[in-house]
């Protein structure tokens, strides 16, 4: 049997150009597919058959024009034979070609630009965690391709806290990241969750961009749109998924947001703020430097000398959620960036950056909040 490449379920995402099977050596050259109506795209998710025991050299040939070819240079893809464990794949970037070898055990290996998170195991986190005591689940509507967007809340206190993530779909860890949020908010027996739902009503939306997600995007919705630049003047015709979220938001006020993302380029965990937009306060500013500063003493996968430059005063970009979420609400808002790369401070030359670690820093983010919710 040849070997064989294909693409065709949720998030899946590659073209093949051309297979060489001979007995000197298995290579495919392969090019990832831009998202639908978009010029974005970084996100590759593929199997590849019939390759047990056989070194096999993959070349993805449109490096170098994807959305952030510096996320190439000292970055592993993710490989997987079970689906569940997602290791790193030798590799390599020259010449806007990423070079991926591995000699898989089975004649099924997965292949990532991070571990995927598809939209039927989103649904059984909704089911799950719908069916947890205290939880309230609400689809607040559907999207383009229509798909449910849903809401979990949690907690009864008076401080209004919004978290969501995947409002750029490839940026899978996002949504591991609410897994862990969700697993840490529904222990009962956890101090820190019983204290934030005793002082919070915390609102989460665990993925913001479902249509992104299944059809294998990186950045946008079913119709191009960058979901993160809609947030002043949503619309049901380009991205009804943020303005069914603002419009909950708009119904709650929030007090704390926190947009999950991730980075490219950036070999480390950092947050932006919401610097430069028009009515920021001096205590909104110095809750949003306590929260990272707390953030950084209480985990070594978080740090503060790496990340975006700051926007200058009055010149924020208000069709950002940080921002426009910070300056309609008065929120302390924060957007939330971790690498596809891994976090160079603190390394697992294993995994990389990984669910695992994913699902750890939504707890301690949220033992941050429970540090400072009084003062919120
Ligand atoms: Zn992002």
């Amino acid at each position: 049997m040849s070997i064989s490449i294909s693409s065709g379920f949720d998030s899946g995402n590659i073209r093949t150009l051309s297979i060489t099977d001979t007995p000197a050596g298995v290579s495919a050259e392969l090019e990832i597919v831009t998202d639908h109506q978009s010029d974005f795209y970084q996100w590759f998710h593929f199997r590849l058959a019939n390759a047990a025991g056989r070194e096999v050299e993959l070349k993805i040939v449109n490096g170098g024009n994807s959305a952030y070819p510096g996320g190439w240079p000292g970055y592993s893809a993710r490989f997987s034979e079970d689906r569940e464990s997602w290791l790193l794949a030798d590799t390599d970037y020259a010449d806007g070609t990423l070079t991926i070898r591995l000699t898989p055990d089975s004649n099924a290996v997965w292949i990532a630009y991070f571990a995927p998170y598809s939209m039927e195991r989103h649904h059984d986190l909704i089911a799950w965690a719908a069916s947890q005591p205290g939880v309230e689940h609400r689809e607040l509507g559907l999207t383009l391709d229509g798909q449910p967007m849903d809401l979990l809340t949690i907690g009864d206190g008076p401080k209004q806290v919004w978290l969501y993530a995947r409002q750029h779909p490839g940026e899978s860890m996002a949504e591991w990241w609410m897994e862990g949020a969700l697993e840490r908010l529904t222990d009962e027996e956890d101090a820190v969750a019983r204290l934030l739902r005793q002082k919070a009503t915390i609102h989460l939306v665990p993925n913001m961009n479902p249509d992104g997600s299944r059809r294998g995007h990186l950045r946008t919705n079913a119709v191009g749109v960058n979901l993160n630049r809609e947030w002043h003047e949503p619309t049901a015709d380009k991205s009804p998924e943020v303005l069914l979220v603002r419009n909950a938001m708009d119904a709650t006020g929030v007090d704390f947001a926190m947009d999950v993302h991730g980075d490219e380029a950036i070999a480390a965990v950092f947050i932006a703020g919401f610097d430069g937009v028009p009515s920021i306060t001096a205590k909104q500013s110095e809750l949003y430097h306590r929260y990272r500063d707390t953030l950084a003493v209480r985990t070594p996968d978080f740090q503060t000398r790496l990340g975006y430059p700051v926007a200058a005063a009055g010149k924020a970009n208000l069709s950002m959620s940080t921002n426009q979420v910070a300056e309609r609400f008065g929120a302390v808002a924060m957007t939330l960036e971790m690498p596809f790369k891994d976090n160079d401070d603190l390394p697992d030359a294993d995994f990389g950056w990984s669910p695992a670690r994913s699902i750890q820093l939504a707890k301690d983010c949220l033992a941050v909040l429970a540090e400072m919710i009084d003062d919120i």
